[in-house]
């Protein structure tokens, strides 16, 4: 088998994966429409900041089919967010990508979801309890496998190792290995996260991520991620380049308000939203 070729994210490398500009005569249209399946209840803030960090790293529209029963139908926080009961995503037709994940549980409706997910042609990034499903039942795992549509894993290393029917420890001491093997069984794009996240490919490339700190060591930052990669997706970025700018840019904007607040204490995933905005429009 040919060995796999890895390297480092740097700006050098991020500044040639960066959206184009904006023509003058744009409209909300062309920068796609994320899906977001999540927020069963007692976690919808999960599926909330996913759709935060979806509208604020630039989707055109963004959905949440939440699986709270009785779901509030709009967020007074941020209005813009096109809240769902999850039924009627599916009964979208100009959905770009859906993410499934935030705050998703693991009651037979989100199995349900998931299930219909990945029998859609549109690319899906899988978090948290998607992953966590896909670990546990052979025929989601079969599913996701047979995609023709690209398929995106966030794990953190306890997902990667169940993924892997593997343990921690193990996925912690071969952190490269673990994502190959993610992307190669799976055939997914994969980010394996935790202070240097490892990016890996189907085709056997693999990247090193050195931006972010402890600072993000927080809950909802992994439910930012995703809603950062929908939004690239979104707007048009190959699977590998959506997966790759944000992964990098989810660091950097930790990074940057490490100055800001003079340390890592209390960073939280909102702040990490608004900096990661600021600095996609700075570069
Ligand atoms: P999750 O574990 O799903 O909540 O996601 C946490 C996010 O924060 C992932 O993107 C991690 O890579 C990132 N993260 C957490 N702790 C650190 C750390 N010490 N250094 C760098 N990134 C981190
Ligand atoms: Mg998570």
């Amino acid at each position: 088998m040919k060995s796999p070729q890895s390297w480092l994210l740097d700006q050098s490398l991020i500044k040639t994966l960066l959206p184009a500009p904006r023509p003058a005569n744009s409209h909300k249209g062309i920068f796609g429409s994320v899906g977001i399946i999540g927020g069963a209840s007692g976690m919808v803030g999960a599926a909330l900041l996913a759709g935060s960090a979806a509208l604020k790293l630039g989707a055109g529209r963004v959905y949440l089919g939440l699986l709270a029963n009785q779901p509030s139908t709009v967020d007074p926080a941020q209005p813009e967010l096109m809240l769902r009961p999850v039924d009627e995503l599916f009964e979208l037709d100009h959905l770009t990508c859906l993410i499934v994940g935030p705050g998703l549980g693991k009651e037979i409706s989100a199995c349900l979801c998931l299930e219909e997910t990945l029998q859609t042609s549109l690319p899906v990034v899988l978090d948290a309890d998607a992953l966590n499903l896909i670990a546990h039942h052979s025929e989601l795992a079969s599913a996701l496998r047979s995609r023709h549509a690209p398929s995106l894993l966030t794990p953190h290393a306890a997902e990667a190792a169940r993924l892997l029917g593997t343990d921690i420890a193990t996925v912690q001491n071969h952190r490269m290995q673990a994502a190959e093997d993610l992307a190669r069984n799976f055939n997914c794009s994969v980010v394996l996260k935790g202070a240097g996240s490892i990016c890996a490919f189907p085709n056997g490339h693999c990247y090193f991520n050195a931006s972010g700190n402890p600072g993000l060591s927080s809950a909802g930052t992994g439910d930012v991620l995703s809603g950062m990669t929908g939004a690239l997706l979104a707007q048009g970025l190959t699977s590998e380049n959506a997966l790759l700018l944000a992964v990098y840019l989810h660091g950097a904007a930790a990074d940057a308000l490490l100055e800001t607040l003079a340390g890592p204490i209390g960073m939280t995933a909102s702040e990490i939203i608004d900096s990661a905005r600021h600095l996609l429009n700075q570069w």
